[in-house]
Order: structure tokens, then C-alpha cells, then sequence
């Protein structure tokens, strides 16, 4: 491609819609325009790089015997109210674009798939002699993020790669998610990216169901917690560890205190004199289920401690079936605010304690009408520790569990932190660092193919449900996610293996016929030799020639200088700047050695 013929548009200045790196340059070399509010446009360059992340997606995934296919973007909602998502898509999280049609029936657009491939799936496997079975799509999703920001890193409309096995049991699919798991290694090694395969949050069906490619870079939106040894890494929204042990309590009497607007662990630390690790810290929920049901939820935690809410939404998911619910539409620390729509009487906030009572609570359909009281491992072996007194401005020392101090239900809700103790060696203490979420491996189970009554016939013959598996690559997030991890303060380094082209050629002076004659040549011979080329034949100055192939990244420029005259050209490696004279008889087996070099 000649420049001089290609939309190509590059900006001097940062633009100010733009806060990451990855972002301004993408915008600046004329890779993406936005259209709206996390909608953008793919030029030219970009497409190429798309194309070129979806070719190793696909070769990764043919090679695991997946099959490629293509399902609707318009999804009718009838599909999603029989997997129960309907709801939580469009109006708890609101992450779905939903739409009536002329007769007036909704749809939704797709921000995922597992109701449309369960629906495949339900018609078409009838035996386990069709099983297992994985089909992947490549395709522009929707959602109606809450925060889209980044550019490609959150948009509302992205390219993914989402793949969905079906298998006769757990052990066929454990199979399939070691190989997605190899798979998706490969995907972002062969990209050129460094990243970490981290164990993710799979709601409330638990177990190790789950992992989550992260590339590390400070504009990543996930927390990462792992072990110098390599041994462990979680996202902190899944991340078990040891807390730190706690002190031992000075308290011998139980009695309450008066602690003036200690309504902080703070404070009240610093009134009493006591640890943090001492205290019993009670934090008031409100959850709300699917079927409209409030119950209020009530976390006793030690007072360093702090709840991971994720955590904590697993654990109600697990008990939604004691309010006849099956999800949760939302969870909410109850503040003042929403006090006055269950309160009986005022919540001493800040000075609550386990027992609180079940009478401050109205009586009030949809309300239930007993706090769920839930423990933390943390506060299960405290003794004599500190803890609200239900008043304003009081607490009451020296307490332990009992009759009157009832333990709730024991859960692990607490957030695992930087310099907790690792549980495979407590030597090791957990190290935080950012991550960019580029894949997520998930074994799903039966969630989906029972609701839809999608069922195989087994060996025996019996009707069994489906086991399913779910894989999905952002591939839009994994292209930006490359710049961000690879760039300096002259513009993008592509990675070769996903650079929109492998070389740019350079005339830096169109007035000098040698130059021209030998840069069309060289451009002709390096794209017939499969080198993909770029050639810079616009009438500008040098500088701003090497100023903008440095910008978008190109790996390697070919410079028709002066050293022409000894039958050479300039080569500049993008990554490092560095130069060297090839004689043009070898330009195509050098740079084909650097790139099959780069491949590798
Ligand atoms: P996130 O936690 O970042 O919102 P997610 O867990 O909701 O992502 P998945 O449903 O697991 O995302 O989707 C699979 C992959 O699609 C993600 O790992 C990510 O790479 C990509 N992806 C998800 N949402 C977006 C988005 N809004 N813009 C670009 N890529 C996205
Ligand atoms: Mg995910």
C-alpha cells in the first residue's frame, strides 16, 4: 500500500478525549475514530490488526478441533427469561441493549451467547455420540457498559471470540478446558504479549472452574494477586490467603463502654486502645433478589479486615432458593437512605454488634423479616473481642460467641490483600499488580443446559443435561492491550506477529529519481516476497516521514538514503532504534530471517 493513496491521518497532539497511552496512540497514528461513547471506528491499519489477532485466534482454536460458526446478534428475550438472565441483563445490570420490534416483541443484542448456543445445542445434539462438541464465533459484541472508557479496552461494541464446548461429563469438559487453557496461552504468546493465567470468580458454582488471562500494565481495571514463587495468582475478586494473625485481646470482662463517635475501626482503635485485630466489625447489607425479596444482611468481619463483595454476592446466590429467588439483582451497603424504606427505628451505624435486633426490621411484604447474620472466618476464633453495642456512641468489650451473642452462619468473604500469607507456603506473601482481563475460561456446568432443557441421551439411555464450557478472547481489547504493553514516548512498537505490516519503506527525498526508482523496487520485491509493505511516497519532509512511521509502529523501516549509492539501504528496527546497512541483494532473506525470527 502506497501512503500517498491510503487514508492516512496522523495527530501531533495528545488528544484530550483520550487518558492511557494505549488510547491517545491509537487515536494519533490513525488506527481508531470514536464514534460515540465506547463506539468506534476501525480504520484501515486497525482492520489489519484485527484480522491479523483473529487469524491466530482461529488457528489456535482449529487446532483444539473446534469448529467455527456464526450465530445471531439479535437475540428474542423469550430465550434469555427461560435462562433466567433477562432480568438481570436489562435491568439490574442494564449491560444489555434491548429493543422492540415492529410487532412489539423484545429483543436484545448480543453481549454473549451461552442462551443462543444452548438453544443450537438443544436442537441439534441428541446423542453422546455427538459429544464432546465446541463451536466458536468471531463477532462484534454489545453491552451497554456503565463506564465505557479506554477506547477499545471497554467499548459497548467489541470484537470477541467466544467458543462454547458441550460434553457428556465434567471429566470430558475438564479436558476441553485444559486444552482452552493451552490455547489461550498460545493466543497471547503468539501475540507478543506478557501475561498471567490468573484463578477467577465463577459465581456461586465455585471450585477452580475458572481462569482469567491478564496482561499486566498499570491502566489494568482488575487487581491481580500472586506469589514471587509463581505457585498462585488470583484475581483479588476470587484470591484466598491467610490474614495476618490476630492479637490477643486485653479484655477479660464484658461490659459495654462508652466510645464518643468512635464510628470508625480507627477511632475506636485509638479510644480503647486495642488492635484492629480484636474487634468485630459488622457491616449491613441490603440484597435484593430477582423475584423482589429484600433481605438484609448482616457481615461480622474482623475489624482490619474487609468484605469482598463478590464473594459475598456467591454466597447469597447460594442461599436465594431459602427466599424462593434464584439471583440477585443487587447488593448495596444500607445507608441512611435506604434505611428509611425497612427500618423500623434508627441503625446505630457504626456502633452495630451481631446481635442486632430482628425487631428493628418492619414488618413489610417483600421484606424479610430477620437480619441473614453471616461470620467471617475471621472473627470465628476471636475471644473476648470488641464489638458493637447497638446504641450510638457505645461498645461492648470483652465479648464472646453464645446465647446472646449469636455466630451467623460461617462464610469466606473476606478480600485477600497485598502481604497476606499465602495458603500453599505461608512464607510467601501475596504481591499485588494491575491486570487487562483478555480472556476468561469458565466451566459452566449444567446452568444453562438444564434451564433450557437442552439433554443428550446417554450411554445408558437415560436424558442427562449437557456439560458445558465457555471461553471468550476480547479480541478489540487484546489489540489495544498490545500497545499498552508495547510503546515508547515515539509512538507504538507492534509486536511483529500483529503489526498491520511487517515494513515501511521511506523515500526521504522525492525529487531524487534513484531514491524513487530503487523504494519502488524495493516495495514491489518485499510484497511479492510475502513481506507485507508499506511505501511512503508522499511529498513530505524526512523528518515527519520517520516521525510518523515511528507512530504507528511499523517493525521495520527501509530507509533509500545515501548509502544507495554502494547498492545498500538503512534499516531501522522500530523496537530498538537500532540501524544497519543491508545490501539491497539481501534485503528480502534478512528481513524475512528477522521476522520468521520474531515469530517464533
Ligand atoms: P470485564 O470484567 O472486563 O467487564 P467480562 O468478564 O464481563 O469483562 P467476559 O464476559 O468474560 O468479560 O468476556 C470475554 C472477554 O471479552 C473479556 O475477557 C474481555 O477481553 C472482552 N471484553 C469484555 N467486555 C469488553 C468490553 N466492554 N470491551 C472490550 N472487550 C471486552
Ligand atoms: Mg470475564
Amino acid at each position: 500500500m502506497r501512503l500517498s493513496q491510503m487514508l492516512f491521518v496522523t495527530l501531533r497532539e495528545d488528544p484530550a478525549e483520550a487518558e492511557i497511552p494505549s488510547h491517545k496512540l491509537l487515536l494519533r497514528a490513525g488506527y481508531i475514530r470514536r464514534i460515540g461513547s465506547g463506539v468506534y471506528a476501525y480504520l484501515p491499519l486497525m482492520w489489519r490488526v484485527l484480522k491479523k489477532v483473529t487469524q491466530i485466534v482461529r488457528e489456535e482454536m482449529d487446532a483444539t478441533g473446534a469448529q467455527e460458526c456464526l450465530l445471531p446478534q439479535i437475540q428474542p428475550a423469550e430465550l434469555w427469561q427461560e435462562s433466567g438472565r433477562w432480568d438481570t441483563y436489562t435491568k439490574a445490570e442494564g449491560i444489555m441493549f434491548a429493543l422492540k420490534d415492529r410487532q412489539g416483541r423484545e429483543l436484545g443484542l448480543g453481549p454473549t451467547h451461552e442462551e443462543v448456543i444452548t438453544t443450537v445445542a438443544r436442537d441439534t445434539i441428541r446423542s453422546y455420540r455427538q459429544l464432546p462438541l465446541h463451536l466458536y464465533q468471531v463477532q462484534t459484541k454489545f453491552r451497554d457498559e456503565i463506564r465505557p472508557r479506554f477506547g477499545l479496552m471497554r467499548g459497548r461494541e467489541f470484537i470477541m471470540k467466544d467458543g462454547y464446548s458441550f460434553h457428556t461429563d465434567v471429566e470430558s469438559l475438564r479436558e476441553t478446558y485444559a486444552h482452552m487453557y493451552q490455547a489461550y496461552s498460545n493466543i497471547l504468546r503468539r501475540s507478543g504479549l506478557t501475561f498471567r493465567a490468573v484463578e477467577a470468580d465463577s459465581g456461586a458454582i465455585g471450585g477452580s472452574g475458572s481462569h482469567e488471562f491478564m496482561v499486566l500494565a498499570d491502566a489494568g481495571e482488575d487487581e491481580v494477586l500472586y506469589t514471587e514463587d509463581g505457585k498462585y495468582a488470583a484475581n483479588v475478586e476470587k484470591a484466598i490467603a491467610l490474614p495476618p494473625e490476630a492479637v490477643a485481646s486485653a479484655f477479660t470482662k464484658d461490659e459495654i463502654k462508652d466510645t464518643p463517635n468512635a464510628n470508625t475501626i480507627e477511632a475506636l482503635c485509638q479510644q480503647l486502645d486495642c488492635d484492629a485485630t480484636t474487634i468485630v466489625k459488622n457491616v449491613l447489607y441490603q440484597a435484593t433478589f430477582d423475584n423482589g425479596q429484600l433481605v438484609l444482611v448482616l457481615v461480622s468481619i474482623r475489624g482490619d479486615q474487609a468484605v469482598n463483595e463478590v464473594k459475598l454476592n456467591n454466597e447469597l446466590v447460594k442461599v436465594a432458593a431459602d427466599y424462593k429467588a434464584k439471583a440477585i439483582l443487587s447488593l448495596t451497603v444500607a445507608d441512611a437512605d435506604s434505611q428509611s424504606q425497612w427500618a423500623a427505628s434508627p441503625i446505630p451505624v457504626g456502633y452495630i454488634g451481631p446481635d442486632l435486633g430482628d425487631k428493628l426490621i418492619q414488618t413489610k411484604p417483600k421484606v424479610a423479616n430477620k437480619f441473614l447474620r453471616l461470620a467471617d472466618q475471621t472473627v470465628i476464633e476471636l475471644k473476648n473481642f470488641v464489638t458493637g453495642a447497638n446504641q450510638p456512641h457505645q461498645h461492648r468489650v470483652g465479648a464472646n460467641w453464645g446465647k446472646l451473642m449469636p455466630l451467623g452462619k460461617a462464610v469466606d468473604v473476606r478480600k485477600a490483600t497485598a502481604g497476606d500469607r499465602a495458603l500453599h507456603d505461608s512464607t510467601q506473601l501475596l504481591q499485588t499488580a494491575r491486570g487487562i482481563e483478555i480472556g476468561h475460561i469458565f466451566q459452566l456446568g449444567t446452568r444453562y443446559s438444564a434451564a433450557l432443557g437442552a439433554t443428550f441421551t446417554t450411554e445408558q439411555g437415560e436424558e442427562s443435561p449437557l456439560v458445558m464450557g465457555c471461553y471468550g478472547v476480547g479480541v478489540s481489547r487484546l489489540a489495544q492491550a498490545a500497545v499498552e504493553q508495547s510503546h515508547d514516548k515515539d509512538g507504538i512498537i507492534w509486536p511483529v506477529a500483529i503489526a498491520p505490516y511487517h515494513a515501511i519503506v521511506v523515500v526521504p527525498n522525492l525529487k531524487e529519481a534513484t531514491q524513487v526508482e530503487a523504494a519502488e523496487q524495493i516495495y514491489q520485491n518485499l510484497n511479492a516476497a510475502g513481506i507485507e509493505t508499506l511505501l511512503d511516497d508522499r511529498d513530505e519532509r524526512p523528518g515527519v516521514k520517520f516521525k510518523d512511521s515511528e507512530l504507528i509502529g511499523i517493525p521495520y523501516r527501509v530507509v533509500t538514503g545515501r548509502s544507495l549509492a554502494q547498492g545498500k539501504v538503512e534499516v531501522v528496527k522500530r523496537a530498538d532504534k537500532t540501524s544497519v546497512e543491508v545490501p539491497i541483494s539481501e534485503l528480502v532473506s534478512t528481513l524475512k530471517a528477522w521476522i520468521a525470527e520474531a515469530l517464533r
